[in-house]
């Protein structure tokens, strides 16, 4: 059996819908386990929903109806019950009433609430994909084991969660195609939960691991992890292959392609995954795998804007023990998470998404530390397994970069050395990714690539 995840935006139309449908029966053979994020928009329109409901701005019958007018025109377009959501829907109604009387949203609720996106899907792409002639049945996956801890808005799931799924999936009567809600658990003690954004591909891979599953389908609305962001790099293109490690990078520094989380229970079960286009289902998409044996020391190249960096500075610290420890610790209490690190004795640099408050970290760090604090910066990581074995990455980075002026400002690479990171100046970011991706992607790249796998096979046939 295979695990085959559809994204908000294959699940976004009465059009999409028909090509998911078009996939899972053009998959009937591999025994597909379909799991279904909510229709594109809905979770923020839901968390919206909720914020709505406890300033009390707006009638809550007509936050439900905002809700109701997205889903409708797609059930009435796949010429579905025009009722097929009317119980959710009156369910909806009624936890956002009780959030507007008491004047309370905590995350449970909101978790409870948000629940409702992926709980209306999966009853429509089952619906139709019925009415298409397979024989398909929604299920929320709190029903099928998907339990997780109490950590609402960000739940982890239980380890009990791998013998439960597989315990209750053999429950399914052999022949029907679960369509499985993504994003939401429940507690132990039965409360729903949520996986954290995008998470819908951690539920799919959790299923795929609990499962056994021979393969774990992304599909999405790209054409795979592509060798760079094609919004900034018109001639980016699609990766066929890449390994585990190398798309847990890819995804940690920007590449918006898989839920980061989603490789861990992939790469410990080793199921390969692949991320496939709805909207292009020819496509060959890449292939993600344990270890894979490129001739490219590059795979791919990422980058992330709205960024900051962090320079923590302390002389006071020479030779003494326990600077990094003191600088991380706040990170810690203040919840910021690092991306990259540079350090010296007495110098810690560090990037962190603009998305986080950093200022009482600031005000604390400068009790110990001069603290200076860079933004309108970017940073760029040049990504590959294959780095590692090929001297000289770093250098053509840097010449790259240097022959165009952009300075770098910052860089990092870690011993295991899959990913060699630089910051640069937000200005000259799409300037800089253009080269890179033309030096390690380009014609001229190319050809010496081929020419180098040449001689290789030439010295092993002599
Ligand atoms: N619907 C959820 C979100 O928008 C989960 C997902 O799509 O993966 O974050
Ligand atoms: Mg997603």
């Amino acid at each position: 059996m295979i695990v085959v995840k559809f994204g908000g935006t294959s699940v976004g139309s009465a059009e999409s819908i028909r090509n998911v449908v078009g996939v899972v029966k053009a998959g009937l053979v591999r025994k597909p386990f379909v799991v279904v994020s909510a229709v594109s928009g809905v979770t923020d329109m839901l968390i919206a929903a909720a914020r709505k409901a406890v300033d009390r701005k707006s009638p809550v019958p007509a936050i439900v109806k905002e809700v109701e007018v997205k889903h409708r025109p797609i059930i009435e377009a796949l010429g579905l019950d025009a009722n097929l959501v009317s119980g959710e829907l009156a369910e909806l109604e009624h936890v956002l009433f009780g959030v507007s009387l008491i004047g309370e949203l905590t995350a449970r609720t909101t978790d409870y609430v948000v629940s409702f996106g992926e709980r209306m899907s999966s009853k429509i792409v089952a619906a139709f994909a019925g009415a298409s002639g397979i024989n398909a049945r929604a299920f929320n996956a709190y029903d099928l084991g998907m339990i997780t801890d109490a950590n609402f808005g960000n739940a982890e799931v239980l380890p009990a969660a791998y013998p439960a799924i597989a315990e209750a999936v053999k429950g399914i009567p052999a022949g029907v195609i679960p369509i499985v809600t993504g994003f939401i658990g429940k507690t132990l003690e039965g409360e729903v939960t949520t996986l954290g954004r995008g998470g819908s591909d951690y539920t799919a891979a959790i299923y795929g691991a609990a499962l056994g599953a021979e393969e774990i389908q992304i599909w999405t609305d790209v054409d795979g992890v592509m060798s760079a962001d094609p919004k900034i790099i018109p001639d980016a293109r699609t990766v066929d292959v890449v390994s585990f490690e190398e798309a847990s990078e890819l995804a940690y520094f920007g590449a918006k392609v898989l839920h980061p989380k989603t490789i861990l229970p992939a790469m410990s079960r080793e199921i390969p995954v692949r991320v496939l286009n709805t909207f292009n289902p020819a496509g060959k998409g890449t292939l993600i795998l344990k270890t894979v044996n490129t001739k490219n020391a590059v795979t791919a190249i990422t980058c992330k804007k709205n960024i900051y960096v962090i320079n923590v500075n302390s002389a006071r610290m020479l030779l003494a023990y326990g600077f990094l420890h003191h600088v991380f610790k706040l990170f810690d209490e203040f919840n910021v998470p690092v991306d990259l690190i540079a350090t010296s004795e007495v110098n810690v640099s560090v990037t962190v998404e603009r998305k986080f408050d950093i200022s009482r970290l600031v005000e604390r760090l400068k009790e110990f530390a001069d603290v200076t604090v860079l933004s309108d910066r970017a940073s760029i990581s040049v990504v590959g397994s294959g780095i590692r074995s090929t001297p000289g990455v770093g250098g053509r980075i840097f010449s790259t970069l240097g022959k165009r002026g952009i300075n770098v400002e910052m860089t990092s690479q870690s011993y295991s050395v899959v990913n060699e990171s630089i910051v640069v100046r937000e200005e000259r970011l799409t300037e800089a990714v253009q080269a890179l991706h033309d030096e390690f992607f380009g014609a001229a790249a190319t050809a010496a690539i081929v020419a180098t796998a040449r001689a290789k096979s030439g010295k092993l046939r002599a």
